[in-house]
């Protein structure tokens, strides 16, 4: 039984939400050509949050030609310092206001706030923090003596993680010197509108940054423009190969960070209590809505049936409701869709055979929710050991040898992440050498850092973002990973 403990929600008070929002152009908000507004609401409760512009061809033209204004006029002609300047003063007005954002997130997201608040906006903050110090130095990144910016930059990205996923893609194409258009996901729309906010708050130039919200269409339309150099999207493989395909033969320069399947593997002399927490992170942090989550658990034979026990008794503790609350561990699915996808996967689990497990869990009236979940019997052909379910739900599947886990390991079209967990170095180091992943943490998961590129293999995508090899692919160089 876990523990009953007094509710503890974060006050929403530090939030205004605005009943609608305009499209973010040229350093103001406009109301998009169309007049039309699609409405966001709050997965953990359905409340109608705010109304956000639909941008249609009209606006998407707009946002394209005033970024590319911004890059001719001003953006490409500053200096690294001033450029790095702007970029520091927006990560310390998103310091300043980081607990309005945390809040802001969870509204939108669903996520717990104990996460957006000790997760996502650190990381945020540093990712433009760890840029605006590259902004001056670029010719000491490795990329020749003067490296140059691309010009204007379409970004698309996803729902798990809006406020950081924005900052991976803006902080590292602005102290490239590259001007951005970006779109957010429809059902996350706000922490980038509170974001177009802050650049006018900093005082950016107009037209360096844009922000147009709208469904898939907007952002096909965006990757589409013939006056884009330069396109970042992450999201779902399938997207990601519509994009590749629209691309190919343009100038356009991209990289794709999309879906995975990652092995969390677990060896007879891994320090158990420390891997569960690994495995608890891995898989249920962010409800599972983790590209790199370690949604395959891996676990050496001689220490599977321990190892269980002692997950399901970690996970009774995990405590499911309002993602204000901040002993809030599961928050809500992000939306009914989602959940709607979460729960065919996971019939299908039942279907071919796998055994289903989840603690006893009081699941909210309202809202999309889906307890902590767990299979057995789980073989390498089930779907629930192939296909990415983006939810709270673990394939448990067994090992025998390293050889073994690594065939089983790499037995993925995805190359996103990997975990090892294991007493023995020399194990780490020639394990990571045979995983065919982007990332392969070592007696932890889910560390992010803005220094550590990040990006995949095979159907995961292709270039890293982050570190200095992220800064190639916003500079016209070739790209180095
Ligand atoms: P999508 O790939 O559809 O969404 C990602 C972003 O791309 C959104 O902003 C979306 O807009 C936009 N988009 C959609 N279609 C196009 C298009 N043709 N051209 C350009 N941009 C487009 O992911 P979903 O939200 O539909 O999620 C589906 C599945 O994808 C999930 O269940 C999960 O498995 C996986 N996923 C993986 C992520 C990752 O980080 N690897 C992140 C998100 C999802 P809009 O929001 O309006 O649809």
């Amino acid at each position: 039984m876990p523990f009953d403990y007094a509710p503890a929600p974060e006050s929403r008070s530090i939030v205004d939400i605005e009943s609608n929002y305009g499209l973010f152009i040229g350093g103001s908000f406009t109301e998009p050509t169309s007049g039309e507004f699609f409405k966001t609401i709050n997965p953990a409760t359905e409340e109608v949050l705010s109304e956000v512009a639909e941008a249609g061809q009209a606006d998407v033209d707009a946002a394209v030609a005033a970024a590319r204004r911004a890059y001719d006029k001003s953006w490409s002609k500053m200096s690294g310092k001033d450029r790095a300047k702007y970029i520091f003063r927006i990560a310390r007005l998103i310091q300043e206001r980081s607990r309005e954002l945390a809040v802001l997130e969870t509204l939108d997201n669903g996520k717990p706030i104990r996460e957006s608040r000790d997760v996502d906006l650190p990381l945020v903050a540093a990712h433009f923090f760890y840029h605006a110090g590259w902004a001056d130095k670029l010719e000491y990144a490795g990329y020749g003596p003067d490296p140059k910016s691309l010009g204007v930059a379409a970004q698309v990205i996803p729902w798990n993680f809006p406020l950081l996923m924005l900052a991976w893609k803006v902080a590292p194409a602005l102290a490239c010197g590259n001007t951005v258009v970006l779109k957010p996901a429809e059902t996350t729309p706000l922490t980038a509108l509170a974001f177009a906010d802050i650049c006018q708050q900093a005082g950016l130039p107009p037209g360096v940054v844009n922000i147009i919200t709208g469904a898939g269409e907007t952002g096909r339309m965006l990757v589409e423009h013939p006056d884009v150099d330069k396109v970042a999207f992450t999201g779902s493989t399938e997207v990601g190969k519509a994009i590749q395909r629209a691309v190919a033969g343009t100038k356009k320069k991209l990289t794709l960070e999309l879906g995975g399947k990652a092995a969390n593997i677990v060896f007879d002399d891994a320090p158990i209590d420390q891997a569960i927490e690994g495995i608890v992170n891995g898989i249920y942090f962010n409800q599972g809505h983790v590209c790199c989550a370690g949604s395959r658990l891996l676990l050496q034979e001689s220490v599977a049936e321990e190892a269980l026990a002692s997950l399901k008794r970690r996970l009774t503790t995990l405590r499911l409701g309002d993602p204000l609350d901040k002993n809030t561990d599961i928050g809500a699915i992000n939306s009914s869709m989602q959940l709607s996808k979460i729960e065919e996967l996971t019939a299908s689990g039942e279907a071919e055979g796998a055994e289903r497990w989840s603690p006893t869990c009081p699941i909210p009236e309202k809202g999309f929710w889906f307890p902590p979940t767990l299979f057995t019997n789980v073989t390498q052909a089930h779907r629930i050991a192939r296909e990415e379910i983006f939810g709270p739900v673990l394939s448990v599947l067994t090992f025998r040898t390293p050889e073994e886990a690594v065939a089983k390991a790499n037995n993925t079209p995805f190359g996103l992440s990997a975990g090892i967990w294991t007493e023995k170095g020399s194990r780490i180091l020639w394990m990571a050498n045979q995983m065919r992943a982007g990332i392969v943490w070592a007696n932890t998961f889910n560390r992010f850092d803005p220094t550590s590129p990040f990006g995949g293999f095979k159907e995961s995508g292709f270039g890293r973002e982050g570190g200095v090899q992220g800064l190639g692919a916003y500079l016209n160089v070739e790209d180095p990973s």
